[in-house]
């Protein structure tokens, strides 16, 4: 059993299609990307499984328990992050936090590292804050009470490169600890940066659920060919998933038999080649075009 098991999770909205028949777990000290495009379905599927909405269909649970009928007991130990935060703008940074630390036994010295670490001014006023500074209050208050599951939507938009890197560190220290992390990205360089593995979702409906590894390492090649003038040919190969000329420059990507390929390539007359690991992208971009 997972951390989190999530079955056939479905949830209709009135008139839009949320989430359907989502299936995928999460295993105890994981860092799990759940990635797709805006609208995919990421934040239905994190705020059903925080119980702020209710599935219409499948079930899930978090720590072996259910996500509707134990939810309070659920959300002692997850840390959560929504993608877009909001707060009462009167108050100051520290109030705030003191308050949210309140609920939990949590230790002032916790509080100030963190804003230590994420370099947050917790005297300021909420309303003084930048969208950026905004986020970190966020993040703190998710890591406050030490959850044993970090829940984060889209965590690092509004943060600056500098801070995005001291956050992936916090991450990393917490799953040292024993932290289970789920989050959400449509930034797909951070989630093969950081994850073991990444659900993805497409529509509504998960497509693949993949390692890091396996997703990028044992399927497509990044394909690079400079021709000599006029050597260029159709190209016509079982495996060619993309191809796109730009002057004698051929790039693709491939999933063929490489034989073939090495095959075809020592017909031509070419000037240079590259056959290179495919980005998270062009990987997620195959997924998708299919
Ligand atoms: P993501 O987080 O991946 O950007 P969402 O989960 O926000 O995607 O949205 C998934 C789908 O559910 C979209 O088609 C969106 O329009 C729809 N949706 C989200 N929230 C609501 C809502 N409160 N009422 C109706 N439809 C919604």
């Amino acid at each position: 059993m997972g951390i989190v098991d999530v079955k056939q999770l479905t949830k209709m909205y009135k008139n839009n299609r949320g989430i359907e028949h989502v299936t995928f777990s999460i295993e105890e000290g994981e860092i799990f990307g759940f990635i797709g495009p805006n609208g995919a379905g990421k934040s239905t599927t994190i705020r059903t499984l925080l119980n702020f909405i209710y599935p219409t269909g499948g079930s899930a649970t978090i720590f072996g328990k259910d996500i509707v009928k134990d939810a309070k007991e659920i959300r002692r130990h997850v840390g959560y992050l929504p993608s877009e935060v909001h707060y009462y703008d009167d108050m100051k940074v520290i109030d705030l936090l003191t308050y949210s630390a309140s609920f939990y036994k949590v230790s002032d010295r916790r509080l100030k590292q963190l804003a230590e670490r994420l370099d947050l001014d917790i005297y300021k006023k909420i309303e003084d804050l930048s969208f950026g500074n905004r986020k970190k209050v966020g993040i703190v208050q998710a890591l406050l009470h030490e959850p044993k599951l970090l829940i984060l939507d889209e965590p690092t938009g509004g943060l600056d490169p500098l801070m995005q890197h001291t956050f992936f560190e916090l991450i990393l220290e917490e799953r040292k600890k024993g932290v289970t992390i789920f989050f959400s990205s449509h930034i797909l360089y951070e989630v093969q940066k950081l994850c073991d593995r990444v659900a993805i979702i497409k529509e509504g409906k998960l497509i693949q659920v993949e390692t890091i590894e396996h997703l990028t390492k044992n399927h497509l090649k990044h394909v690079t060919v400079v021709f000599e003038e006029g050597q260029y040919t159709s190209f016509d190969l079982a495996g060619v998933v993309k191809k796109e000329m730009n002057g004698n420059e051929m790039t693709m990507l491939y999933k063929g038999d490489m034989n073939e390929l090495i095959a075809l390539l020592h017909s031509l007359r070419i000037k240079d080649v590259s056959i290179s690991e495919p980005s998270l992208e062009d990987v997620f971009m195959h997924y998708y075009e299919k």
